[in-house]
């Protein structure tokens, strides 16, 4: 089945997942694709469909929702509110993406250096609280990733006091944390005020 491409497969595994309509259109093209062969045109239906069955199959990731509230109240005071937190071996930045930006009010996941051209794009929380991730990223580091985004959604004080005591500095400002409250909360007392957080 050389001449059928790499996505024939996909569809065949995944023909449960895809509504009826294009269920009967798919079987009658791995019908023809097994009889006499696809053109192109037809093998370009393949690739979108595996693909359209693959995206139903994906789990959404929901109940991120309490990141977008805190990040959004934040921002009553803050003109830029971020986060960083540690997934496996990367540091992640959580941030509100600006009013100019395609998706104004969402919550951005990038790494957390440069800027916003060369920031490495791991996914967005929407305002619904679903975090689609960017699907370039290995799938060990996405696990890091969702993960430590549940903590936060879970208890965003924890999270950052996580941080804090991996790092040595504040999640949200990045200062060191330098007294000696601040090292055992996890994180500043000024950002604890801006966050909405508990501070010892
Ligand atoms: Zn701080």
């Amino acid at each position: 089945m050389d001449g059928l491409g790499p996505h024939f497969a996909r569809l065949t595994d995944n023909l449960d997942k895809l509504s009826a309509s294009d269920r009967s259109f798919a079987e009658s093209l791995i019908a023809q694709g097994v009889g006499r062969g696809l053109s192109m045109k037809q093998l370009e239906w393949v690739r979108r469909l595996a693909e359209r069955a693959e995206a139903t199959a994906r789990p959404r990731l929901v109940g991120f929702a309490p990141i977008v509230t805190m990040m959004l109240e934040a921002q009553d005071i803050l003109r830029r509110p971020k986060m960083v937190v540690r997934a496996g071996e990367l540091d992640i930045r959580l941030s509100v993406a600006g009013q100019n930006s395609r998706t104004p009010g969402c919550i951005n996941i990038t790494s957390p250096s440069g800027d916003f051209e060369t920031r490495k794009f791991y996914g967005r929380i929407g305002k619904d609280g679903v975090f689609d991730p960017s699907l370039s990223i290995e799938p060990d580091a996405m696990t890091a990733i969702v993960t430590v985004l549940r903590m936060v959604a879970a208890d965003p004080a924890a999270a950052a006091a996580e941080y804090g005591r991996i790092s040595g500095s504040c999640s949200f400002c990045g200062l060191p944390l330098s007294d000696v409250k601040s090292l055992r909360v996890g994180y500043g007392r000024i950002c604890s005020r801006r966050f909405g957080l508990p501070w010892g």
